[in-house]
């Protein structure tokens, strides 16, 4: 598997239309998404707040959980 710089990689798109409109607004914000082997990894602008998002989440309540991770950025 070849893996570069990731700043000009196209993030894929989350499989729940809920969790891409979350990440979407959370890249407005400066945040920068990375696929793993079994969810995204984001990270805050200043690289310092981390949140996971799995990519079969287990509940409705996941997709608050990490809203409010993503929120809590002071950055
Ligand atoms: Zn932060």
């Amino acid at each position: 598997m070849l893996l570069g710089g990731c700043a000009s990689v196209v993030r894929p798109r989350h499989q729940k239309n809920d969790y891409e409109q979350m990440m979407k607004r959370a890249e407005k914000n400066g945040w920068v998404f990375e696929r793993k082997a079994k969810k995204f990894q984001g990270r805050c602008p200043a690289g310092r707040c981390l949140v996971t998002i799995p990519l079969t989440p287990s509940s409705q309540r996941t997709l608050a959980n990490r809203q409010s991770d993503i929120d809590r950025c002071p950055h």
